[in-house]
C-alpha cells in the first residue's frame, strides 16, 4: 500500500496524525506528509483516511490503482 498526501488539499487539521501518527506528520508548513515505511497496521491508516475531513490522503495498492 501507497500512501500520498496531497498537500493542496490538506488543511493541517492533525486528526491523521493522531489516529496514525508512525504513519503521518505534519511538515514545518503544518501539511500532514507521509513517514516511510509507514508504521502504522493497515486498519489503522484506513482509518486515518477515511477521518480526514477534505479526502486529502490517498492510497494505491501495489498495482498502483486507488482505493477508495
Ligand atoms: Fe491534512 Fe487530512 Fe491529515 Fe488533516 S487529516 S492533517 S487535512 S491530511
Amino acid at each position: 500500500m501507497k500512501i500520498v498526501v496531497d498537500k493542496n488539499l490538506c488543511i493541517g487539521c492533525g486528526v491523521c496524525v493522531v489516529i496514525a501518527p508512525k504513519t503521518f506528520k505534519l511538515d514545518n508548513e503544518g501539511k500532514a506528509e507521509v513517514i516511510e515505511p509507514v508504521g502504522d497496521n493497515e486498519a489503522t491508516i484506513q482509518d486515518a483516511i477515511d477521518s480526514c475531513p477534505v479526502a486529502a490522503i490517498k492510497s494505491t495498492n501495489s498495482n498502483g490503482e486507488e482505493k477508495l
